[in-house]
């Protein structure tokens, strides 16, 4: 029977999901396995590289698998908006916490603020016009009021300003039920909603998991492909050395897979953000405010630009070095800003930056020291696409001809967790090793 050489590009969850099922070589740019979901240690706190990585949603199964591995505890999620005052709209609430999600708690905007949010939101309903961009998707939920005073704001922060372009996405990251929004103007909140109420995350960190779930793979670390020929089916590395290939499955950002490939005018195609996170271990102030408990913050109006403020001690306080294991005096957070595709800020910017967070999250009374500051910079983080676009469906199938499989939410250019790219990883691995049982060559669709 004729041999076939199936290899995979890059060992993030997608990659180590394929490797668990097929036997297949994989190459990895990085030491070590798990993409962006990664931790680290500095000066005995525990960061993430990709700021704090939870596991939420994931099939029963998969998640008894993780915990076979690494036990997993579960958490239930704390999280709100945070108002900085940083924009003439939002002012009068500086230093204001509102449950998430927003829209339904309403109430704790105060009375009229809530009254008016509401009959803004009812009025945007009664528009029937189908929204094409991201802005007016959010508009149409959620009206005119809240748009101005949250979804607006935070979306330009999040997007890099992209949001008035690119179409609508993952509309289950902010959950509507009118009856649950009205309920919230007048005092009977829900928080229990939305795609992350419960989430687990390894006990002793998520590279732990990565670096298990690796252990049985035909892994290659340091492996960072710089050149693809399709013609030759031959993978170049940084390192000098090649392999070859047969089918070839990438996990990779499909834009960088074109790159290597030798195609710079189709990757520049469909926008995309990176992310910095500031990684920060922090003493706290001595007041209520700073001990809030929350495990992220929704920030739609700092003066830096940050959006979202997320607490790795409070989910746990494992995340703290043993000195510092109280976490009503010390705290670690990750502060994400978010840059468009191409536009990373110069070291002195990044420096300057850091210190004007810093400065911020002093003056908001959310932090008093900082004890330990680091940054780490993914560079595709978010991927968008502009309205009826066709680009990633129309590059794949072209890559498809060339038996090269884009895939992953990187790869196909979506949104998904960790648990559900390693179940997507599980499941090309699965066809990768019935596909290696059956004799090549008698296909029509292959060349
Ligand atoms: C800011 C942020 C926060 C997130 N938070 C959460 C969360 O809380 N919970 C959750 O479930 N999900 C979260 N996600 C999503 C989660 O990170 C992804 O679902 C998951 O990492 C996707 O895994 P992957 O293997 O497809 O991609 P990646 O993790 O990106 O893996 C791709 C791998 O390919 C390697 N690689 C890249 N280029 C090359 C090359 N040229 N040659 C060889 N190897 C290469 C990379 O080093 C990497 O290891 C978040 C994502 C972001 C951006």
């Amino acid at each position: 029977m004729q041999t076939e050489r199936t290899i995979v590009l890059g060992a993030g969850f997608t990659g180590l999901g394929i490797a668990t099922v097929a036997d297949v070589p994989v190459f990895e740019a990085e030491r070590f396995p798990g993409g962006i979901c990664a931790s680290y240690h500095r000066e005995g706190f525990r960061f993430e590289i990709g700021g704090g990585h939870w596991i939420f949603g994931g099939d029963p199964l998969i998640l008894r698998l993780f915990d076979r591995l690494v036990p997993l505890k579960f958490y239930r999620r704390r999280s709100a908006v945070f108002f900085a005052g940083g924009l003439q709209q939002t002012v009068h609430l500086r230093g204001r916490f509102v449950d998430y999600p927003l829209q339904n708690h309403l109430h704790q905007l105060g009375e009229s603020e809530a009254q008016a949010a509401l009959q803004s939101l009812l009025r945007a309903h009664r528009n029937g016009q189908e929204p094409v961009t991201m802005a007016e998707w959010l508009e149409k939920h959620f009206g005119e009021y809240l748009c101005e005073l949250f979804f607006f704001p935070f979306h330009e922060r999040y997007t890099a300003g992209l949001f008035r372009e690119i179409a609508p996405q993952d509309p289950y990251k902010t959950p509507l039920q009118l009856e649950q929004v009205v309920a919230g103007t007048f005092g009977k909140s829900n928080s229990a909603v939305g795609y992350n109420v419960q989430f687990g995350y390894p006990a002793n960190g998520l590279n732990v998991l990565a670096q298990k779930l690796a252990e049985p793979a035909t892994a290659f670390f340091e492996k960072r492909a710089v050149h693809i020929d399709p013609d030759q089916k031959i993978v170049q590395f940084s390192d000098g050395s090649t392999t070859e290939y047969d089918r070839l499955v990438s996990t990779i950002p499909l834009n960088h897979l074109l790159r290597i490939l030798g195609d710079e005018e189709q990757s520049l195609s469909e926008p995309y953000t990176s992310v910095l996170v500031l990684n920060l271990g922090v003493e706290l102030p001595p007041s209520e405010h700073a001990r809030h408990g929350y495990h992220w913050l929704y920030v739609p109006d700092s003066r830096t630009g940050f959006h979202r403020v997320g607490y790795y001690s409070n989910v746990d306080p494992a995340f703290l070095p043993e000195k510092y294991r109280d976490p009503q005096r010390y705290g670690s957070l990750y502060v994400e800003f978010a840059f468009r595709g191409g536009e990373k800020p110069v070291a002195s910017v990044v420096e300057r930056l850091m210190q004007q967070t810093a400065e911020e999250l002093r003056d908001l009374g959310l932090i008093q020291t900082v004890l330990v500051a680091d940054v780490t910079w993914i560079e595709v983080a978010y991927t968008w696409q502009r309205p009826g676009s066709r680009w990633v469906q129309e590059q794949r199938e072209r890559l498809e001809k060339m038996d090269i499989f884009s895939v992953g939410r990187y790869g196909r250019w979506t949104f998904q967790g960790i648990a559900d790219s390693f179940k997507e990883g599980l499941v090309i691995g699965g066809q990768i090793a019935a596909l290696q049982r059956v004799p090549a060559g008698r296909a029509g669709m292959e060349r």
